[in-house]
């Protein structure tokens, strides 16, 4: 046979290329924050999140506006939404490697109406749903801030509800993981026929309204590291790294600064101070073998990106990424005027099961006032990551890259935002203070960089304004 000179070379050019095997394009799902209600009911008052109680009725009657059987914005989710959800889920993907469900089951109502009992209960009642459709896909659970009695207060290590929670979920733990699920809320597992292995980790330990160990002071050694959950997740990354397995680390509770609530220049945080720091530590340390992170709690679709430790802000380098899932419920937050509502999101990502490469994230919607005035749920694709914001992979460069360009890109920025409430805010109301939130919450999971970056922006921002003042009045002058 004939060898061409073009052949000669293209072989030389293949032989020199280092081989990366690929895998299958697998699929799985994320969903969080269903916030299940169930004393929801369409005959409910909307400012006192949709319940029907007489007391309430006669308070309210003649100004209140009936809630959809879908939902409502003002309300968490009625078990109409979640079946829908869970619905959407089959319809689009019925046939999933597993799912990803990160927390925060109950609604967002006062302590007195609930007990341990009722928070089981309802935890009960989504893992039955979610067994019913999917009855043959392995489920990768962690619990939410809701989803303990007194709600956040869950302590570190082993607790009553963490333990019926656990039998609940048997069915998708293998033994060590229910055994490390019900003595500390958090486990590791292998995806069978992937290199991917899910570490879920309790994040309601390092919460700051958690006064388990909000209350310890710095110097008090359980607060160092509560339940020894850093000291674990050094030691699997390390012996994962050694199978050469491709994590994607799961939460609730992300690290950093929440983008939707302008509290201070220094924001709005979840975790303690030294947990935030350490959680940072963890993962610069282990970048190599983190090939993902998905996290919730926010209710809003974003991301999150962490660096090298870099001598200087120019030189650092990003070394991973957290998707940020929204939720499920569509609730207005009381936080803030800006924290606002969302329309119910839920997530299909696809990747590499070799690589572990997440290779797209589609996140699919109901727009609820639609859902409500046809009296039928029609969940949508939103959108796909890499089509809208045009992205060959998504990667911590590739995602560093992207939030760069949000920073100028008004036209990108407005998509970015879309997808943060889930199509329900318009982008115009985001202005500049607003953007800037974004940007720094997006850039700066170290607090006090994110405070730098909140000042600098808002001083840069003050620079420009003086230099255009200074120019007007050297006009005037003239
Ligand atoms: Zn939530
Ligand atoms: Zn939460």
């Amino acid at each position: 046979m004939m060898v061409t000179q073009l052949e000669v070379v293209l072989l030389a050019v293949l032989a020199s290329c280092p081989h990366q095997a690929h895998g299958r394009i697998g699929t799985f799902w994320h969903v969080s924050d269903f916030h299940l209600d169930p004393n929801y009911t369409v005959t409910g008052v909307t400012d006192n999140m949709c319940w029907d109680m007489e007391r309430v009725k006669r308070q309210s009657r003649g100004e209140a506006r009936a809630p959809g059987e879908f939902g409502d914005y003002e309300c968490d989710a009625p078990l109409a939404l979640v079946k829908s959800a869970v619905a959407a889920m089959a319809n689009f993907q019925p046939n999933p490697d597993f799912i990803l469900w990160t927390g925060d089951d109950t609604a967002h109502v006062d302590d007195k109406f609930f007990s341990s009992q009722t928070v089981v209960q309802i935890i009960a009642r989504l893992t039955d749903e979610l067994h019913r459709v999917f009855p043959n896909t392995i489920v990768f659970p962690v619990l939410g801030n809701h989803d303990y009695f007194p709600k956040n207060q869950i302590p570190p290590g082993e607790s009553e509800i963490q333990t019926q929670v656990a039998g609940l979920w048997s069915r998708w733990f293998s033994r060590s993981a229910l055994d490390s699920f019900k003595a500390g809320g958090r486990y590791w597992e292998d995806v069978e026929g992937s290199n991917v292995t899910v570490v879920a980790v309790n994040t309601l330990i390092w919460y700051k309204n958690n006064l388990n160990t909000a209350l310890l002071p710095d110097d008090d050694p359980l607060a160092k590291d509560p339940d020894g959950q850093f000291q674990w997740l050094d030691d699997i990354l390390r012996q994962l790294a050694a199978r050469k397995r491709k994590v994607y680390v799961i939460g609730h509770i992300p690290p950093g600064t929440f983008e939707r609530y302008q509290q201070t220049r220094e924001g709005f945080h979840w975790y303690q101070p030294r947990y935030n720091t350490r959680f940072m530590e963890v993962v610069r340390q282990h970048a190599s073998v983190i090939e993902a992170q998905f996290f919730a709690h926010h209710h809003t679709d974003s991301f999150r990106l962490f660096f090298n430790d870099a001598k200087s802000q120019e030189a650092r380098s990003p070394v991973s990424y957290q998707l940020l899932v929204p939720g499920v419920t569509p609730w207005r937050s009381t936080l803030s005027k800006e924290t606002g509502a969302n329309n119910p999101g839920i997530r299909l990502v696809s990747y590499d099961t070799i690589t572990g490469e997440v290779t797209e994230v589609s996140t699919y919607y109901l727009d609820l006032e639609a859902a409500n005035r046809l009296g039928r749920a029609e969940w949508k694709l939103e959108y796909n990551f890499t089509f809208v914001y045009n992205l060959k992979a998504i990667n911590p460069t590739t995602l560093y890259n992207l939030a760069k360009k949000l920073k100028n890109d008004h036209f990108l920025f407005d998509r970015y935002y879309t997808a943060n409430t889930v199509s329900l805010e318009d982008p115009s109301v985001c202005k500049a203070k607003c953007r800037r939130l974004h940007w720094c919450a997006i850039t700066e999971v170290n607090y006090t960089r994110f405070y730098e970056c909140n000042s600098a922006m808002r001083l840069s921002c003050h620079w420009a304004f003086c230099s255009i003042l200074a120019i007007l009045l050297a006009l005037v002058a003239r």
